[in-house]
């Protein structure tokens, strides 16, 4: 256990080790309130559903320009998103 200041409760908690990240990061599980972060991981800067929304947009061949008008993002983010899916696959 090593304490480590958590992303979800702004408090400074006793972690335990929680595995990795498919990038090799190491992943901490906060003992306060349970959740799992990366201390030293780059901020999210999509929420977990919008990149899985884009996800799908990309998985049903939708026009990238129509994709980042309905979500809101950029044509980068998309192509980020989607340079993401063909290296982890
Ligand atoms: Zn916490």
């Amino acid at each position: 256990m090593v304490a480590l200041a958590c992303p979800h409760c702004t408090d400074t908690a006793l972690a335990a080790r929680h595995g990795e990240n498919r990038n090799g990061t190491e992943r901490f599980r906060c003992g306060a309130c349970g959740k799992t972060f990366t201390p030293d991981g780059r901020p999210r800067v999509l929420s977990y559903e919008k990149r899985e929304q884009i996800e799908n947009c990309l998985a049903e061949r939708m026009n990238q320009r129509a994709m980042a008008r309905a979500q809101g993002v950029s044509r980068d983010t998309i192509r980020a998103v989607r340079k993401k899916e063909q290296s982890a696959s």
